[in-house]
């Protein structure tokens, strides 16, 4: 005779992995950058540069800089954008962009 089997209640969940794909098409060009557009781009960036500071490897007051700013005509695409830490790094590379944009007038 065959006995009744105890069904085991289920304790081991597996985590969800987010699988987040990094691999942006070629999104290089000027696209108009507004609102949530903006914060996929940072969430993207943020994924990509393991959210840490490019220079540093801080991972706190992160912030999307522009590699090459588009005053110098840098293009608004996600290969022209990097994580930095707000300070000191990205204090730091934008007070140098200031002084050069002050001395290119024009
Ligand atoms: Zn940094």
């Amino acid at each position: 005779m065959e006995s009744i089997k105890a069904r085991k209640p289920i304790t081991s969940i597996k985590p969800r992995v987010a699988i987040i794909s990094t691999k942006i098409g070629s999104l290089a060009g000027t696209e108009r950058i507004v609102g949530r557009e903006h914060s996929r781009i940072r969430l993207r960036i943020l994924v990509r540069d393991g959210a840490a500071c490019v220079k540093c490897g801080k991972g706190v007051n992160l912030v999307v800089d522009h590699i090459v700013p588009l005053f110098r005509g840098g293009v608004e695409g996600d290969e022209n954008r990097q994580l930095l830490c707000s300070d000191p790094c990205h204090r730091l590379k934008s007070e140098q962009e200031e002084r050069e944009r002050g001395n290119q007038t024009g």
